[in-house]
């Protein structure tokens, strides 16, 4: 059994065949969470939730849709929709949905700035949106899932801030790990478990090496704090890369952090599927 913690599988991409995905996975032992990036995905996923054991969702607002006044991505929604502002009152009463296991995807991303905004502005707004995930977070006693793209120096310190004051005690995850080693091991001081996606499976650029750096980071990190993901219907692993992904390809992300590791695919299911069931507390 895997679990995949972090995919969109109720989003446009799989409108026509979503529940034959889903039924695919469960049937292949992937169990999934599926996570909301706005308002209208935050309450559809909880829909889908509903109507499978081993299906969860999770609730919050991407921060590409916090900063750009007008967001297109056809495999997420089939409409443009305009920028969000994060309303507590809205999130909270579908967090308090019993398959709700965490709030997010919220957190700062620098990479994808619109071009021609005003960015000091925009990173303004994500920090905002970012800190009012982690109030609801906190008064909710839910995980938090992040996304963090350059931007792991800020986000470290926004999260150092809200533990050190005792806040965000469920802790939660950065999803979609590509940072350094270092940048890693801080999250993991934290408390914070780092998840992987198909992008370990890609090899290394030729003056890489043998291994990427990405790859290295998984060998470096306990894999006690790992978690897989494979934030479908994006970032295909290998041997599908290219392809539409999907839930039950997690286990191409297992794979490859077992040969990483130099452990058995048996140990990397067991442990990285009881990781999951502690900190979203899925039974
Ligand atoms: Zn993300
Ligand atoms: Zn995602």
């Amino acid at each position: 059994m895997l679990i995949d913690t972090h995919c969109h599988v109720h989003v446009n991409a799989f409108k026509d065949d979503m529940d034959e995905v889903i039924k695919r996975a469960l049937a292949s032992g992937v169990k999934m969470i599926t996570v909301g990036t706005q308002r209208d995905t935050s309450a559809s996923g909880l829909l889908v939730a509903e109507k499978y054991e081993g299906v969860w969702a999770s609730v919050g607002l991407h921060p590409n849709h916090v900063c750009d006044p007008e967001f297109l991505d056809p495999n997420e929604l089939e409409h443009p929709v305009h920028g969000e502002t994060f309303d507590p009152g809205y999130y909270r009463k579908l967090a308090l949905h019993p398959k709700c296991v965490a709030i997010g995807e919220c957190g700062l991303d620098y990479y994808r700035l619109p071009e021609g905004g005003d960015h000091a502005l925009m990173k303004r707004k994500q920090e905002e949106a970012l800190r009012a995930h982690f109030d609801l977070a906190t008064e909710l006693g839910k995980p938090v899932i992040i996304h963090c793209r350059d931007a792991h120096a800020e986000q470290t310190k926004i999260i150092r801030e809200y533990v050190e004051a005792g806040k965000l005690a469920r802790r939660g995850v950065i999803h979609c790990f590509t940072g350094t080693l270092d940048e890693a091991r801080a999250y993991i001081e934290l408390g914070f478990y780092i998840s992987f996606t198909g992008i370990i499976t890609f090899p290394p650029r030729k003056d890489e090496g043998e291994v990427s750096p990405l790859q290295q980071t998984v060998k470096g990190i306990s894999i006690d704090r790992i978690l897989i993901e494979t934030d479908a219907p994006y970032l295909t692993p290998i041997p599908f890369r290219g392809k539409r992904n999907e839930p039950a390809h997690v286990k191409f992300v297992a794979e490859k952090i077992a040969q990483l590791k130099g452990m058995t695919m048996e140990e990397v299911a067991k442990i990285t599927t009881e990781n999951a069931q502690q900190l979203f507390d899925l039974n």
